[in-house]
């Protein structure tokens, strides 16, 4: 069993959208930052969420390369294609196995479908031709040198069917979009319950008593401490569940949740909830 395993992110900036409207704000349409997390032992190491582009994947590949680990599982939080187009590139680069539950797999499909009309036509060209290569992972574990890193499904959260990864010697969840730090929180899918199911997912993630959380989309500039990125993804879905309540159009949803969380990256993603929202 490796003594020390560790985790390094790589922050994938900000690209923009090929969306002529600018945001209510007159920001340009963007894509939020994306957390791609390496949790390493001696040898070997384990990717989590492969992020999008083509240039993302290559640049991703070779920082994964430059620490010299040799790379044998690359796991999926969820289905959207943000967290997994260059999965399949890098799995061929370094010969690992793409594994995650069978529901995220059903997602990657689904999303793989659209990719013509959602995917290629924010980022034309720049999406890699890609394929899903994932098994179902095995009894919702994956070893690392003698550690048991776990897979938690916690059901509807920014999307349907969406896990996280635990590993309880590191303190660490990796929480894909379960869990935001500092960035906008994409509440496009969050009709109907939506934002009471991803409240629950939440506390099923605080009840795992992380340290540290990596949130799938992160301000670089912030931390990963658990408790504040945990209170901080409640406060910003029960303030957007009572500015639902009391506001009538998609533009005072998005301007009062600016006022109220100004420091958040992205409004962009804010505008588009909104827009879905009120639909
Ligand atoms: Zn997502």
């Amino acid at each position: 069993m490796s003594d020390h395993p560790s985790y390094e992110i790589f922050i994938a900036d900000p690209v923009p959208q090929d969306v002529i409207e600018l945001v209510p704000n007159g920001d340009e349409r963007m894509f939020s930052p994306l957390s791609i997390t390496l949790v390493s032992g001696d040898r070997d190491a384990v990717l989590v969420d492969p992020p999008m582009t083509i240039a993302q994947t290559a640049a991703v590949g070779d920082w994964v390369e430059s620490t010299g680990k040799n790379l044998t599982h690359i796991f999926v939080t969820h289905g959207h294609g943000d967290h997994w187009f260059g999965s399949a590139e890098l799995a061929k680069r370094f010969g690992a196995e793409v594994v995650n539950t069978a529901r995220t797999i059903e997602h990657m499909h689904a999303n793989l479908a659209v990719r013509e009309f959602f995917w290629d036509a924010l980022f034309p060209g720049q999406i890699p031709a890609t394929e899903v290569v994932a098994t179902e992972v095995s009894n919702n574990a994956i070893e690392l040198e003698g550690h048991t890193l776990k897979v938690i499904e916690v059901g509807h959260t920014d999307t349907d069917d969406t896990s996280v990864l635990h590993a309880p010697s590191l303190d660490l969840v990796v929480a894909g979009d379960v869990i935001y730090n500092g960035v906008h929180q994409f509440l496009r899918e969050a009709q109907g319950d939506g934002i009471n199911a991803w409240l629950r997912a939440i506390d099923t993630v605080a009840s795992l008593h992380p340290r540290l959380i990596v949130a799938g989309h992160k301000n670089k500039v912030l931390d990963d401490d658990a408790r504040r990125t945990i209170r901080e993804t409640r406060e910003y879905l029960t303030t957007a569940a009572a500015v639902l309540a009391e506001r009538t159009t998609a533009l005072d949803f998005f301007n009062a949740m600016l006022q109220r969380f100004p420091t958040r990256l992205n409004p962009g993603a804010l505008w588009g909830g909104a827009t879905a929202l009120y639909a």
